[in-house]
């Protein structure tokens, strides 16, 4: 067999390089590891779910396992940028309203803790709170210190920057399309230009394409399948723009229950916010149809906003940018974190399944994805009091549906529809 050039021998390779394989060569980065970062299209490209102009940062979530893990995230935002000098996210409050029956605010708000998580509660019918938002009858709210405004295309360059400085070598316009186990060598990484890499470890991290790259490697099918979303900024009628911005105290928020709508202050356009839903419909990465409106999305957002902020956006043209992303679900909204198994045992690590809501875990997801393929654990679980088995390829064993909640779920999946 022909001498393997040392140059294509790397620690660990990851395929992926969105935020979670971004923050992850960062991580093994840090272990003084050689690692390589592959990613099938031009580096920061706008066709995945790491791209564009906002994500929010809530520590408030029905299930109990995630607020420790955004606050511990928190921490690790502050060392990134730190060590990169610039920031990439701007903290405000963090609002939760829905109706008092709903089971996951319900949930969310019996998981907030004076020490860790302190929230004020507001019940009372109607009642204006942080200036814009009106509660309707039989709603309550919760505002958390713990929110903010992730950029999110600079975050992944921070992340990999912050690698490339530590010796990490990232090659874009590389598709994966096979990876092996090759005797007495490791696991080897090919691409469809015929370039070969080996690697002691592999990580995959390919947002929407974790199904179709697990399904061509292994056979074997992963619960996870892409949705098309949608993202709306609207128009603030003239006089309301700066009582709506971070400076002002507006908060990032979440509106629970049907429809689930979410949104920012207004910083990334002037003049415009963010207000879109929690929704999205199903999809094939490779061949999107690219649609700016929901059947029937727009209008059900532009009631919420009446409702919920009258008289302070411009509903009835709609909004004025549209942008386009995917989520990537599972059957129970909570992440894929796992080793392969199989024929690649613990020297393949698939992060991927984070169902609309995993880019403010980036670099904890990273950190943790980095003690698996160096350590074959997760160190920093055990110290946060997280159970693993909650992201583990298990929970879907003999058909099950992954994780029993006692809520509804959170992301509408319109089958069928556009
Ligand atoms: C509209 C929208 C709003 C969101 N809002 C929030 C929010 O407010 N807060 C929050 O925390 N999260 C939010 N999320 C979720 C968050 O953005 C995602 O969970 C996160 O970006 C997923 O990152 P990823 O690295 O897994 O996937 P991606 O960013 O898609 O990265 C995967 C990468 O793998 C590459 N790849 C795939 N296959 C191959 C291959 N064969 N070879 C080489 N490369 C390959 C892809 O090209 C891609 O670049 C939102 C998502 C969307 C779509």
């Amino acid at each position: 067999m022909a001498e393997i050039p040392t140059n294509d021998i790397f620690d660990v390779i990851i395929i992926g390089a969105g935020i979670m394989g971004s923050c992850a060569a960062y991580e093994v980065a840090k272990l003084n590891k050689k690692v390589l970062l592959l990613e099938q299209f031009d580096l920061l490209h706008f066709l995945g779910s790491s791209h564009g102009e906002s994500r929010t940062i809530r520590a408030t979530y029905p299930e109990p396992y995630y607020p420790p893990m955004v606050i511990e995230s928190a921490v690790l935002w502050e060392a990134a940028q730190s060590a990169a000098g610039y920031r990439v996210l701007t903290p405000t409050t963090q609002l939760d309203l829905g109706p008092s029956h709903c089971l996951s605010l319900q949930s969310a708000i019996r998981n907030c803790s004076p020490d860790s998580l302190p929230a004020t509660i507001y019940d009372s019918n109607p009642t204006e709170i942080t200036g814009a938002f009106h509660l309707p009858d039989g709603w309550i709210a919760l505002s958390t210190p713990l929110g903010g405004i992730i950029k999110p295309t600079k975050a992944v360059a921070m992340f990999q920057s912050l690698a490339l400085r530590l010796g990490t070598v990232i090659r874009d316009r590389a598709v994966v399309d096979a990876i092996d186990r090759i005797a007495d060598v490791g696991i080897r990484v090919s691409t469809t230009d015929g370039r070969i890499f080996h690697g002691a470890k592999v990580v995959v991290t390919a947002g929407a394409w974790t199904h179709k790259l697990v399904k061509m490697v292994t056979g074997r099918d992963l619960p996870i399948q892409p949705l098309h979303t949608l993202i709306w900024y609207w128009k603030i009628k003239d006089g309301f723009e700066s009582e709506m911005s971070p400076a002002a105290g507006f908060p990032t928020f979440a509106s629970y229950g049907l429809p689930y709508v979410y949104g920012t202050p207004a910083m990334e356009f002037p003049g415009l916010i963010k207000v879109a839903l929690h929704a999205g419909w199903p999809c094939d990465p490779d061949s999107r149809d690219w649609t700016m409106d929901g059947d029937g999305m727009v209008g059900r957002v532009a009631e919420w906003i009446e409702r919920l902020m009258p008289g302070r956006i411009e509903t009835a043209s709609g909004p004025v940018i549209k942008q386009t992303c995917m989520y990537s679900m599972t059957p129970d909204e909570d992440f894929v974190i796992d080793f392969l198994g199989g024929e690649f045992g613990k020297d393949v690590v698939v992060a991927g399944g984070f169902s609309g809501h995993g880019f403010k875990m980036g670099p904890l997801v990273g950190k943790m994805v980095a003690e698996m393929v160096i350590d074959g654990e997760v160190r920093t679980a055990a110290r946060i009091g997280l159970d693993m088995r909650v992201f583990g390829l298990g929970r879907f064993e003999g058909g099950k549906q992954g994780n029993a909640k006692d809520f509804g779920e959170q992301v509408e999946s319109h089958v069928g529809q556009s």
